[in-house]
């Protein structure tokens, strides 16, 4: 369930006009909507409740902004963070290091130094060189490190192939015929001290049975080191899709229509929490521990829009262009893998008519695309429209490429709209920089 729909021809986020908040803040601009990112949460949450002891650890990568993170804070959440930046900013925006777990290949010493002071839950271990590393930074602070090692299972989970990890070619985690020993070793290091076990498949999974798989798989290997190493907590990952397509209109037992690897149209059905919480709640309780979930874009996904205007339209014998202010350095799903967004205009337009167009933005790349050949509603120089579902890896990993300002960002709260991040300016863009 999401907060965005149609009232009387324009589109509202909660309480809010989206074409009147356009006009204060002008385009482009990220808008978030709080009853969203709060219902997700809340509704994975009861839908795993069954399972007793449990930590919900949003993945913050999908969306940082700190309005985001307190949110999710007051509501309970712990983090997963992948960067001490990342700590640094759930610190900030009242979260607690104790409930925040560190992944990531490439932790520095500085990282693992800081987070290790602050306190946090578990360092997730991706290698052992990294358990080596993370032994030698806690005795020279004269702490113990609480870990976790990141086993991957071999599982083959269906997504875009740039956001699968659960399988043995990935760069993620430990294979499992390794794990045991790399317990082994972590149980000699005097300086660390062994809390759970952890995994992660992919990303944009819209399929529950992989993630009961995975957990079938770990199970055996689970039970083994609980009963030689005290294990706390299991972390299951995030990864739990969201759908993308008829973002508008879709509700839960909502089909959209994809293609499949083979190119073949499919209806895929959205996953439900409630549906994934039905499939892994029996294997996960069988563990007999906590149990860490990870989500990120489940929380934030369909939480968030981008709010563009069109520029131009410009026709060839064989396209027709419609050039909106938003580019691919704001929005980089569609060119990094192929993400498709709905695009909606902020006012219903008064025709029916459609036509086949492609939606570009203004950056000098053949990528910087957010639609192709795509049937959309006539839309001329300054309509707005709203690029639906942006809420997740959207303004995260957006860039000043072509030196263009990072963008404002808008939380939603009913009637009320905050202004949570300044638009850049063009002075930012130089901030830091100097001649020789
Ligand atoms: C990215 C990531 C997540 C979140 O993934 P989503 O698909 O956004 O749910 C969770 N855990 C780890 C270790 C990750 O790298």
């Amino acid at each position: 369930m999401h907060s965005f729909r149609y009232v009387d021809g324009s589109l509202k986020c909660e309480g809010v006009d989206l074409n009147t908040l356009a006009s204060e803040v002008g385009t482009p601009a990220y808008v978030y909507s709080s009853e969203t990112i709060r219902s997700n949460y809340r509704r994975l949450d009861l839908a795993l409740s069954p399972l007793g002891d449990r930590m919900i650890c949003y993945a913050m990568k999908a969306n940082g902004n700190l309005s985001v993170l307190n949110l999710l804070a007051k509501e309970g959440a712990g983090f997963d963070i992948v960067s001490g930046g990342e700590l640094f900013k759930v610190l900030k925006a009242g979260g607690r290091a104790d409930r925040c777990t560190f992944a990531g290949v490439g932790k520095t010493a500085g990282e693992i130094d800081y987070a290790l002071r602050q306190g946090i839950y578990s360092f997730n271990v991706e290698s052992e060189e990294e358990l080596e590393m993370i032994n030698a930074v806690a005795a020279k602070a004269g702490l113990i490190a609480p870990i976790a090692v990141r086993v991957n299972p071999d599982v083959d989970a269906p997504t875009h192939k740039y956001i699968s990890t659960g399988k043995s070619k990935n760069k993620f985690g430990i294979g499992l015929d390794r794990a045991a020993a790399v317990y082994e070793r972590a149980a000699s290091l005097p300086h660390l001290k062994i809390r759970g076990l952890q995994t992660h498949i992919g990303s944009q999974i819209l399929k529950a049975p992989p993630f009961a798989e995975a957990v079938g798989k770990l199970t055996p290997l689970v039970l083994e080191l609980k009963a030689k190493h005290g294990l706390e907590f299991f972390s299951i990952g995030g990864g739990v899709g969201i759908v993308y397509h008829g973002a508008l209109s879709s509700g839960d037992s909502a089909w959209w229509k994809g293609s499949d690897e083979n190119g073949v149209e499919t209806k895929v059905e959205r996953l439900a929490p409630e549906a994934y919480a039905a499939e892994v709640i029996e294997p996960l309780r069988a563990l007999g521990l906590r149990i860490l979930f990870e989500p990120g874009r489940f929380i934030v996904g369909n939480a968030g829009v981008l709010l563009t205007s069109v520029l131009y339209r410009k026709s060839t014998p064989t396209k027709n262009f419609v050039i909106v202010d938003a580019g691919m350095n704001d929005l980089i799903r569609p060119a990094l893998y192929e993400g498709y967004h709905e695009i909606e205009p902020l006012l219903q337009p008064p025709s029916e008519q459609l036509e086949k167009v492609d939606v570009v933005g203004p950056v000098c790349e053949s990528g910087d695309f957010f639609a192709q050949d795509r049937e959309m509603p006539v839309l001329a120089p300054g309509d707005r429209v709203a690029l639906m579902s942006s809420g997740a890896y959207g303004f995260v990993m957006s860039s000043t490429y072509n030196a263009r300002p990072l963008l404002p960002e808008i939380l939603v709260e009913g009637e009320t709209s905050t202004l949570v991040r300044e638009r850049q300016s063009w002075e930012d863009l130089i901030r830091g920089e100097r001649l020789p």
